[in-house]
């Protein structure tokens, strides 16, 4: 704390305030926010470059405020997490995601994959592979055409548990992919523990492939992959070049700017149609 004078002081202490009860309304109004129907899930394309072809979606999840507009997820999931709503806010993201994975399925893209978001907390409770396998029944998906994105920090956090209910839904056939691979500290011997289909190469990793060491640890990932015999996806491509540099790498699925922002389902509809930047 700065006491740069009795003013400065109290100049602080109001911002403080200003900060608490700001943070007080978006937990009163995150209450809220399911049953007002507030959330919304939009979908950015994951594109097979040798397919040409929109291969999956990932469903990222909005919050349409009525007085602040759109607030991102990086901002309230983790509010949410803290107060006890991720429960019910990821059961939403999994009805949701698979009704419109079922409505895309139905409009004759049958192989679309759609990936979905879980949290942490989402892997304490023991009734979570249930209702995931309760949700493709309910929209009738073939179970390796909905991933289930979870994250390193997860896999550190009660490792037996969550281990377990990994292997469960890979045992029922749903993708599991490890998100921003290679950013956390998990070591390879989770892979082991873990039976992931997929990792997902962190944007940050792509975003400067230019950068002396990052085509090293782009080439590590790929084989890694390989190894265990893991699809790829390379996350946060903004550039024609990184996609040349990435395809010579050997990675051939892509989501990023490049290709789309995330949109609502109305407008990622047509991607299925025509693959953007094809
Ligand atoms: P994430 O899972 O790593 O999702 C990718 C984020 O990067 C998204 O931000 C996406 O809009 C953004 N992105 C996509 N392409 C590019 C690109 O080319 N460049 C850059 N700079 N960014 C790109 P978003 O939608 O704001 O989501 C942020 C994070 O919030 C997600 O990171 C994920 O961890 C979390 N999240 C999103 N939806 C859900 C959800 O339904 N449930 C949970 N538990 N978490 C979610
Ligand atoms: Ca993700
Ligand atoms: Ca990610
Ligand atoms: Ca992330």
């Amino acid at each position: 704390v700065k006491r740069s004078g009795k003013n400065g002081f109290r100049f602080f202490d109001a911002e403080l305030n200003a900060h608490h009860r700001q943070r007080v309304t978006l937990e009163n109004d995150l209450h809220n926010a399911l049953e007002r129907n507030e959330f919304e899930l939009h979908f950015q394309p994951q594109v097979s470059m040798a397919g040409r072809r929109v291969v999956g979606m990932e469903a990222l999840l909005r919050w349409n405020h009525p007085l602040h507009g759109q607030i991102g997820p990086a901002v309230f999931i983790p509010v949410a997490e803290e107060m006890g709503l991720i429960t019910d806010i990821s059961r939403w993201v999994l009805d949701r995601s698979c009704h419109q994975l079922m409505r895309w399925r139905d409009s004759g893209h049958t192989d679309l994959r759609m990936s979905l978001n879980l949290s942490p907390h989402d892997f304490d409770r023991a009734g979570m592979v249930d209702e995931v396998l309760a949700a493709v029944t309910r929209y009738r998906i073939p179970p390796a055409q909905l991933e289930l994105e979870i994250t390193e920090s997860m896999m550190m956090q009660d490792t037996e548990g969550a281990a377990a209910k990994v292997q469960a839904l890979r045992a029922a056939g749903l993708g599991v992919a490890i998100d921003d691979f290679g950013t956390g500290y998990s070591s390879l011997s989770y892979l082991q523990k873990f039976p992931v289909s997929c990792l997902k190469i962190d944007r940050s990793f792509v975003g400067d492939l230019y950068g002396p060491a990052l085509n090293p640890i782009i080439s590590a990932i790929t084989g890694i992959a390989r190894g265990f015999g893991l699809q790829l996806i390379a996350e946060g491509v903004e550039q024609a070049e990184q996609v040349e540099v990435l395809r010579s790498l050997g990675c051939d699925v892509m989501q990023g700017y490049y290709f789309a922002h995330p949109a609502a389902a109305a407008e990622a509809e047509q991607w299925l149609q025509t693959p953007p930047c094809a």
